[in-house]
C-alpha cells in the first residue's frame, strides 16, 4: 500500500499555511519553512541574514483542473556579495 506521507513535497522548503477553495482559482498561501537557511537568488549561497519579507503572487499549473494561485511569503536577504536579494526558490 503506498504511503501518502512518502509523497514530494509540492513546493520544497516551503509549507502550505492556508488554502482558500472558495474562489474559482484555488488560493494557497505558502510560507519558506524557518528551519532552512535560505539561499541567496543571485549567488545561490546560504545567507542567514533576512532583511525583510515581501510576499510574490504566483500562478501554478493546475491541481484537478482548477487554476492554482500561490501567495509566497518570502525573505528578502542581505546577501554580502550580491546585496539585497529574494532568496532563491528551487520550484
Ligand atoms: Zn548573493
Amino acid at each position: 500500500m503506498p504511503n501518502a506521507t512518502a509523497f514530494p513535497p509540492l513546493w520544497e522548503g516551503f509549507s502550505v499555511v492556508s488554502i482558500d477553495s472558495e474562489t474559482e482559482a484555488l488560493q494557497i498561501e505558502l510560507r519558506p519553512d524557518p528551519r532552512r537557511v535560505p539561499r541567496c537568488g543571485g549567488c545561490q549561497q546560504p545567507c542567514p541574514a533576512v532583511h525583510e519579507y515581501c510576499t510574490r503572487r504566483i500562478r501554478d499549473l493546475p491541481i484537478l483542473g482548477r487554476p492554482v494561485r500561490l501567495r509566497v511569503h518570502l525573505r528578502r536577504l542581505a546577501c554580502s556579495g550580491c546585496g539585497r536579494r529574494a532568496e532563491w526558490v528551487s520550484w
